[in-house]
């Protein structure tokens, strides 16, 4: 079954530059799939279409069980709660502490206060990071903080987890450390798709590959490499 499939998807800003062209793929539940291209070539825009951050314009295309083009603006936080999404910059809210970031995440969509720290305590397990439970983002590192980003994403049992370049802050060592938590979430059965310029682990950590450039997919693999110098 294809948790996200976009058939002829295009995507113009109102400045007239076209991000993406003529889109097609499908992706099955469970699977890992790298996203890879040079700067530009449309991997950020492609990622926000499926959380609806952006609109389509042309084709369609379906999350988990959404409609991207007919999701109406109140049914987003629907969506939202298919898919979770992971940032470079890690996207904490600074005055928050690691258990309201969390927190936040699922009270939002309504759930107990009970539900809550029993599912914070359970993703901060994950993460290794529940001796932090009381810090502030500020007072982590940069690979604990997106340790922290990647537990409030999978806070609300998401489908499908989509991460825009999540190590592209991080030394290798953290990058790793990264790496290995989605490979263990994914594992669970949750679908990832990781837009990265990261040769190395790319080249390692072998999954299907996508590389779009200017606009259109160029190559979809499996079991791909990253195929570019950078
Ligand atoms: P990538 O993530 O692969 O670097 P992007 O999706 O960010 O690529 O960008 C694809 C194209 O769309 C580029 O030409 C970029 O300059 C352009 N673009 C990105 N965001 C905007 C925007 N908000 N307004 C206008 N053009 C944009
Ligand atoms: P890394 O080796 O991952 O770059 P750091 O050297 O930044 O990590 O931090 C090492 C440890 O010190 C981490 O456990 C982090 O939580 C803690 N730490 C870093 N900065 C601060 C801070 N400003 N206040 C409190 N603890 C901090």
């Amino acid at each position: 079954m294809s948790i996200i499939k976009l058939s002829n998807v295009s995507k113009k800003y109102s400045n007239g530059t076209t991000a993406l062209r003529n889109i097609s793929l499908e992706i099955e539940a469970g699977e890992f799939t790298y996203i890879v291209g040079p700067s530009g070539a449309g991997k950020s825009t492609f990622i926000k279409l499926l959380y609806r951050e952006l609109k389509i314009d042309r084709g369609s295309g379906t999350v988990a069980q959404y409609d991207l083009s007919k999701l109406r603006r109140r049914d987003i936080p629907l969506l939202r709660r298919s898919v979770g999404v992971v940032f470079q910059d890690y996207k904490l809210l600074s005055k928050k502490t690691v258990y309201e970031n969390i927190a936040y995440a699922m009270e939002v969509i309504g759930k107990s206060p009970r539900e809550i720290k029993k599912r914070v305590n359970e993703v901060l397990d994950l993460v290794g990071l529940k001796h932090k439970i009381r810090s502030f983002p500020n007072e982590l590192s940069g690979g604990e903080q997106q340790r922290v980003a990647i537990a409030r994403s999978i806070a609300n049992a998401p489908k499908v987890l989509i991460a825009d370049e999540p190590t592209g802050n991080l030394d290798p060592e953290n990058s790793w450390e990264i790496m290995n938590l989605l490979e263990k979430i994914n594992l669970q059965g949750t679908t990832i798709l990781m837009a990265t310029h990261n040769s190395q682990i790319v080249n390692t950590l072998k999954h299907r590959v996508i590389a779009i450039e200017n606009g259109r997919i160029v190559r979809d693999q499996e079991e791909g490499v990253y195929g570019y110098d950078d």
